[in-house]
C-alpha cells in the first residue's frame, strides 16, 4: 500500500524510524525492558517529550494543531511501522495510548480554557490522557453506564465506577463518560474532564490482561469534585462524542494487528529458514510452507482491506460497516497468524514472553478490545439489512 502514501510520507515515516532506533530501543536496553514490565513514568513522559520535539507525538492532528494533516492512509502506514517494528513502547510515540490520537477527533469540542489546561499539555507531550466509558457492569451495552455526575453550583460531582482503562495507570486526567440526565430518554450522558490527582479519585489495578502489560485499571469516583467548566463537548453530548469517529478509531486499530502480526510471520519466515530437523531446514516441509503460504495471504488480505477502507474514509464515504468487518476480519486474521507463528516455533514458540508467545497474548485481547466481533458482526448486519 506503500504506493498510495503521500509525498510528505517518506520523509515521516524515515524520521520515525529512526526515532525509534535512536531514541526508543536505547532507553528499551538500557533499562532491560520486557514485554510485561511496568513503564517507568518519567520514561514515558521522556518519550512523549521527545517524539513532540521531534514533531512525531502530534502528526496525526490537523496543521492547525501542530499536525502533518495526514490522510486515514497515511496514519495507517505509520502505525503499521511502529506495530511491524517489535518496539516494547512503540505505542508511545505517536501517543496511540494516552496521547493526541486519543483526543484529536474531539479536539473541536475544547473550549480555549480546556485546551491550555487539558489538551495543549498532551499535544506538547506533558500529560497523558485516557477514555473511561466501561463499567463493571456495562461493557458492550455503553447505553447502562450508571456512573453519575450531579451539579452542585459550579461544580459536578462525580461518583462511578471505571473498569479496565487502558492508558490510566501514567495518564493525568481522564475523559469520563457521565449520567447528567438520567430521566430523559435515551439518558443524558455527559463527557466529563477530571484531573487523576483529584481528591475523590482512586485508581485499582487488581487484574492483570493476558498481555501481562500494566496498562490497563479500574478509576474509582467518590465525590468527586471538579468544575462546571470541565464539561467536555456540551451537557448530554456525550456519546455524540464518542461516537464522532468510531468508525475511523476502529479502522485505526487494524494497522497496529497487522503490524504485530508482519512481525511474528517476520520472525517465522527466519525461523523456518534456520531451524534445522532431520538434516536440514524445517523450511522444506510442505507443512511448514503451508502455514507460511497461509499466513501471507491472510496478511495481503487484511492488508488490502486496510487500505481499500482508508481510501474510502479518505474520500468521506460512510464507512460503518466496511470499518467493522475490517476490525472483525483484521483481529481475527491477524490471530490466526499469531497462532501459526507459535506452530512453527515449536517450544520456543510457547515460551514466556518470546516475542511470537506474546504478540500471540496481545493480539487474542484485539478480538474484545474497542467492541468485540460480535459487536462487529452486529453492525455488519445492521447496515446490510438496512440497504
Ligand atoms: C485490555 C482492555 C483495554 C480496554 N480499554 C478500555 C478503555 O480504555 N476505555 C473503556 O471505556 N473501555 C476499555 N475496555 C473495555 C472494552 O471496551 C470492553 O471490554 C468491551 O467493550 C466489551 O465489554 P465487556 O468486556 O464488558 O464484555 P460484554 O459486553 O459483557 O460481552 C461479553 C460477551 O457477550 C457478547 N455480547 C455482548 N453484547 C452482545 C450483543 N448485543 N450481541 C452479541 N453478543 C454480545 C460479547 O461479544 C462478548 O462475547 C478495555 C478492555 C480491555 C480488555
Amino acid at each position: 500500500m506503500e504506493h498510495l502514501a503521500s509525498p510528505q510520507l517518506a520523509e515521516i515515516r524515515e524520521r520515525l524510524a529512526r526515532f525509534i532506533q535512536d531514541d526508543v530501543l536505547p532507553i528499551e536496553k538500557e533499562l532491560e525492558l520486557g514485554p510485561e514490565d511496568p513503564w517507568p513514568r518519567e520514561v514515558l513522559h521522556r518519550i512523549w517529550r521527545r517524539s513532540s520535539e521531534a514533531g512525531l507525538l502530534p502528526i496525526c492532528l490537523p496543521p492547525e494543531m501542530g499536525g502533518a494533516g495526514l490522510s486515514v492512509l497515511d496514519q495507517c502506514l505509520l502505525k503499521l511501522d511502529i506495530a511491524r517494528s517489535g518496539a516494547l513502547l512503540g505505542a508511545h510515540v505517536l501517543g496511540d495510548l494516552s496521547g493526541p490520537p486519543r483526543v484529536g477527533n474531539m479536539l473541536k469540542y475544547a473550549t480555549p480554557d480546556q485546551m491550555e489546561r487539558f489538551f495543549l499539555p498532551v499535544i506538547r507531550g506533558e500529560k497523558g490522557t485516557c477514555f473511561a466509558m466501561t463499567e463493571p457492569h456495562s461493557g458492550s451495552d455503553a447505553n447502562s453506564i450508571t456512573t453519575r455526575a450531579v451539579l452542585d453550583g459550579d461544580e459536578l460531582v462525580i461518583n462511578g465506577h471505571k473498569h479496565y482503562i487502558s492508558g490510566s495507570p501514567f495518564a493525568d486526567f481522564a475523559i469520563v463518560q457521565c449520567v447528567t440526565d438520567p430521566d430523559s430518554t435515551p439518558k443524558g450522558v455527559t463527557a466529563v474532564l477530571v484531573d487523576l490527582d483529584s481528591p475523590g479519585v482512586r485508581l485499582e489495578q487488581a487484574y492483570l490482561p493476558m498481555s501481562g502489560q500494566h496498562i490497563d485499571a479500574d478509576i474509582i469516583f467518590e465525590n468527586t469534585r471538579v468544575p462546571v467548566g470541565n464539561v467536555f463537548g456540551g451537557f448530554g453530548n456525550g456519546f455524540k462524542l464518542g461516537m464522532a469517529r468510531i468508525n475511523v478509531n476502529r479502522l485505526l486499530h487494524c494497522p497496529t494487528m497487522l503490524g504485530m502480526a508482519r512481525h511474528v510471520y517476520e520472525l517465522s519466515l527466519g525461523y523456518a529458514r534456520t531451524r534445522q530437523q532431520f538434516g536440514g531446514p524445517i523450511a522444506r516441509f510442505q507443512a511448514i510452507q503451508h502455514m507460511l503460504a497461509d499466513m501471507a495471504a491472510a496478511l495481503w488480505a487484511c492488508e488490502s482491506m486496510i487500505l481499500n477502507t482508508a481510501m474510502l474514509a479518505d474520500r468521506g464515504a460512510d464507512i460503518r460497516m466496511e470499518a467493522a468487518a475490517c476490525k472483525l476480519f483484521v483481529s481475527e486474521r491477524c490471530f490466526e497468524v499469531a497462532d501459526k507463528a507459535v506452530q512453527i516455533h515449536g517450544n520456543v514458540g510457547v515460551t514466556k514472553n518470546h516475542p511470537v508467545e506474546h504478540v500471540f497474548r496481545k493480539l487474542r485481547m484485539f478480538r474484545i478490545v474497542t467492541g468485540t466481533s460480535e459487536i462487529q458482526r452486529n453492525t455488519i448486519a445492521r447496515v446490510i439489512l438496512e440497504a
